[in-house]
């Protein structure tokens, strides 16, 4: 590959610089042995950026990451900007900033149980059924965490507060449009989450949703309301393949889609617009309790390059190779402290990398 890709990483706070030295390894196997001729260029995002430039986006990660292909984040946060006001922690003063200023509309999180580790899942085995692999596609940048809202006091009934959920045709069908893609590379099952029965908002989100499906007759598309989608979700995972939401609903629903692959460490998410330019990043934070403990799980941040792959470079075989390697590797017992049992030996956040990168090798 001759073109240049350039990557703004930004590893953040807490175990974000740990892991992403573990991507690192990947990263520069994939420009030896693969010849993808990535470029990095590598900037301070979060607390570390507070600390040094006294906010948790400076312009110059700004400037570096609009000059890139993609963005790879570790993650950012931690006890020392606790007390901050809301709009200059480094969550809200970086990464929603991001995520409007690129317009990555939507949310792209696969939670995979493999069948190696699934008594780490909080569900019964007989629940579990065969391996899981949902992938949630969730609108990021508009619903009612961007709608109006307020808290005031009243006269007559004291105080009282709202928030606004408001969604644009346009919004719904950009969103939907990139599930309906998804479903199609996949196994062509869309299922779209609202509350229709209630709500104007989802059920416009609804009949934008049955309009679209005319043009992707292949996809078997269903609806479920919000409460019952919550319900099967715990009781019959593997029923599922694409999950459709609105920001809201994709907020709890990929959590709990989360929850039951047993490991936080383990997911990755991807954040797109709509020229395929996407932030990718672990699903979870900075983890501050095991911080400079060599005891990170690297295998988040590791998935987050294959999602890199995949969905800003189109190079599907090397974003499986990624994903299969993982795949042996757990099936060779290796674990990480948060993904071994009581019986099992774990290895350090840099072994794991070690390994991963040996197999990874042997795989291309
Ligand atoms: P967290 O995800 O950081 O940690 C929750 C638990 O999961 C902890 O026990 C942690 O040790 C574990 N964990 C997380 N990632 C792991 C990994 N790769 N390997 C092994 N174990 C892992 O959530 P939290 O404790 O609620 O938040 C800590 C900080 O992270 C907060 O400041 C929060 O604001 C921030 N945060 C940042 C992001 C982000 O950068 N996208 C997301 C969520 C939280």
């Amino acid at each position: 590959m001759k073109k240049k890709f350039h990557v703004a990483i930004l590893p953040g706070d807490g175990i974000g610089p740990e892991v992403m030295q573990e991507a690192y390894k990947i990263l520069k196997i994939l420009k030896k042995k693969c010849f993808i001729n990535f470029i990095f260029h590598e900037y301070d995002i979060g607390g570390i950026a507070i600390d040094k430039y006294g906010t948790a986006l400076p312009k110059r990660t700004l400037l570096g990451c609009e000059s890139s292909d993609a963005i790879l984040l570790g993650s950012v946060g931690g006890p020392k900007w606790n007390n901050l006001p809301d709009e200059k922690q480094p969550e809200r003063g970086a990464l929603l900033p991001l995520r409007k200023h690129f317009n990555l509309f939507a949310n792209i999180r696969p939670s995979i149980l493999y069948s190696e580790l699934q008594d780490l899942s909080p569900l019964r085995q007989d629940i579990l059924g065969t391996d899981i692999n949902i992938l949630c596609v969730r609108e990021l940048i508009s619903g009612i965490y961007f709608g109006s809202s307020e808290r005031k006091d009243s006269i007559d009934f004291g105080e009282y507060a709202f928030d606004t959920e408001l969604y644009y045709r346009s919004e719904i069908n950009r969103i939907a449009d990139m599930a309906f893609q998804i479903a199609q590379q996949r196994n062509n099952k869309l299922t779209s989450i609202d509350k229709a029965n209630v709500l104007k908002s989802s059920k416009l989100w609804r009949d934008t949703v049955n309009n679209l499906s005319q043009k992707y007759p292949k996809v078997q598309l269903s609806h479920l309301y919000i409460d019952n989608a919550v319900m099967q979700i715990i009781k019959n995972p593997s029923q599922f393949d694409v999950i459709l939401c609105s920001n809201l609903f994709g907020d709890i629903i990929s959590d709990e889609c989360a929850a039951i692959t047993g490991s936080i460490g383990m997911l990755a998410s991807a954040s797109l617009n709509e020229n395929n330019f996407g932030m990718y990043e672990p699903a979870g934070g900075s983890a501050p309790d095991i911080q400079g403990k060599n005891l990170a799980n690297p295998i988040a941040q590791i998935l987050s390059i294959a999602l890199l792959l995949r969905y800003s470079m189109q190079l599907y075989e090397l974003s499986d190779a990624i994903f299969e390697t993982i795949k042996q590797v757990l099936k060779k017992g290796y674990r990480t402290f948060d993904i071994a049992n009581n019986t099992q030996d774990y290895i350090h956040t840099n072994q794991m990398g070690d390994i991963i990168s040996q197999m990874f090798i042997k795989e291309i």
